[in-house]
């Protein structure tokens, strides 16, 4: 039987970029992928940041299918009839200056798997990796149902839920505290509309975060991002909120979508597609043991996605560390050493670049965002505060100060407001 180099479960980013360093390396590889296509069963939003895929594939944007370029973020507090919004626009002109992009899933990662295709590693689709094949404690393959296949190296890449990472003992059972549930509809809007909506032209691509309640005030956001010809619309909840309070993540976004300042975005589009995914939110909290004799283990599967409440970023992460692992097992393949003594260099790689530092910088963030006046009292009291400004009722206007003082009455009091700020400044 046929010893590969490495054995890749999982052909997300993370899989992908393993593949993809390691098969250029000319290392012997298969990656194993359950979807009957790659990027068959990915979902996420779709904001997608370039550096680390444009270190792999540099300028990949001109031939990879991009949606579009980020042109516009928008953040907004939104309470059941109002809606307080921050526009950034960036100054990127156009593609190629672009740091960031619109991307769907299913079309990018097919494109991914097809440059590791070309870069010489076997991708093999429609199977389900079910468990590891032993020598005493190290990994020395995988199984997939009753066949096996042998590899010097396991690099896990098969997403959030990986029940492999816990037969591998890198890691215990799931906690609903660190996961999110994430629901998206896709739908279809011509071109021409989306950029009448979003006041955006050719290739430009807009990012709305919406907070507040849109998730009847549970920790987590609703998003909308424009597609060339569709939109993503969907909402972001803590799972664990949402099994206490009885809520469905499918009822957040029906009525998402009818709030009065997202209704006419997505109005008169076409439903195209409706998937759910687990996230993986509390970083390095939630962190497994990232090696073991035989086995590395890269994004979602490792926890590796970075939420701060104005960004979600896990797809770089993913990528990153799935350099990392490849690199790691071409250095091992050179000393014949794939021990956990020779592959904890797969640490040191993702504490020298920036996987283990953002999730450090950013550690207290994931308890920070538990925090319900960020999703209740807030929202509600930007949008009353600019209620009460932009408002004439005939009589004399009062100063802004007692405005403010008496937009808080009833929400929130001074204190929570400075313990809150002395919060934000430490985990955000
Ligand atoms: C709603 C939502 C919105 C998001 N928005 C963003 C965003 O805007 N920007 C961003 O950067 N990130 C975002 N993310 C996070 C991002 O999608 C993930 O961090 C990223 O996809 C992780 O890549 P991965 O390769 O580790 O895992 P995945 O992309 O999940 O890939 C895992 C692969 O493994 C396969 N697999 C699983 N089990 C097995 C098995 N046993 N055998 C064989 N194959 C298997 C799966 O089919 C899949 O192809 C979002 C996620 C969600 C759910």
């Amino acid at each position: 039987m046929d010893i590969f180099d490495a054995i890749i479960v999982g052909a997300g980013p993370a899989g992908c970029a393993a593949a993809y360093t390691m098969a250029k390396a000319g290392l012997n590889i298969l990656v194993l992928e359950r979807g009957q296509y790659v990027g068959a069963k990915n979902m996420w939003g779709g904001a997608f940041f370039g550096p680390v895929m444009n270190e792999l594939f540099p300028g990949f944007w001109k031939e990879a299918p991009v949606e579009r370029f980020l042109k516009r973020h928008v953040i907004s507090f939104m309470t059941k009839e109002d809606c307080l919004s921050i526009d950034f626009k960036s100054s990127p002109g156009d593609f190629d200056e672009a740091p960031g992009f619109v991307i769907m899933r299913a079309k990018f990662d097919r494109w991914m798997g097809s440059k590791v295709e070309e870069a010489g590693a076997i991708i093999a689709t429609g199977l389900e990796v079910t468990d590891f094949i032993f020598e005493g404690n190290r990994i020395t393959g995988v199984k997939v149902g009753d066949e096996d296949f042998l590899a010097n190296v396991v690099v896990l890449a098969d997403g959030v839920n990986s029940l492999l990472a816990t037969k591998a003992k890198l890691r215990g059972d799931f906690k609903a505290v660190d996961l999110k549930q994430g629901v998206k509809e896709v739908i279809r809007l011509p071109r021409e509309v989306i950029e009448d909506r979003f006041g955006v032209s050719g290739n430009e691509g807009v990012v709305m975060e919406f907070v507040g309640s849109c998730t009847h005030g549970l920790p987590g956001g609703g998003f909308i991002y424009t597609n060339q010809e569709s939109l993503s619309v969907g909402v972001v909840v803590q799972l664990s909120a949402l099994l206490e309070n009885k809520v469905k993540a499918s009822d957040l976004i029906d009525e998402f979508k009818e709030h009065p300042a997202v209704r006419p975005l997505w109005r008169n589009g076409e439903l195209l597609e409706y998937s759910a995914h687990l996230i993986p939110v509390s970083g390095i909290n939630m962190m497994p043991k990232l090696y073991a004799d035989g086995i590395l283990v890269a994004g979602d599967s490792a926890a590796m996605v970075l939420g701060t409440g104005l960004i979600l970023e896990g797809a770089n992460f993913a990528m990153a560390a799935g350099i990392a692992a490849g690199e790691t097992v071409i250095k091992a393949k050179e000393k014949g050493d794939f021990t956990s003594s020779s592959l904890n260099d797969y640490e040191q790689r993702l504490k020298s670049n920036f996987v283990i530092k953002d999730l450090e910088t950013f550690r207290r963030a994931p308890h920070f965002l538990e925090n319900p006046r960020i999703y209740n009292a807030y929202p509600e009291l930007a949008c009353g505060l600019m209620g009460s400004i932009f408002h004439s009722d005939g009589k004399p206007r009062r100063n802004t100060l007692e405005v403010v003082m008496e937009s808080m009455k009833g929400k929130v009091s001074l204190w929570q407001i400075a313990a809150d700020a002395m919060k934000a400044r430490k985990a955000l």
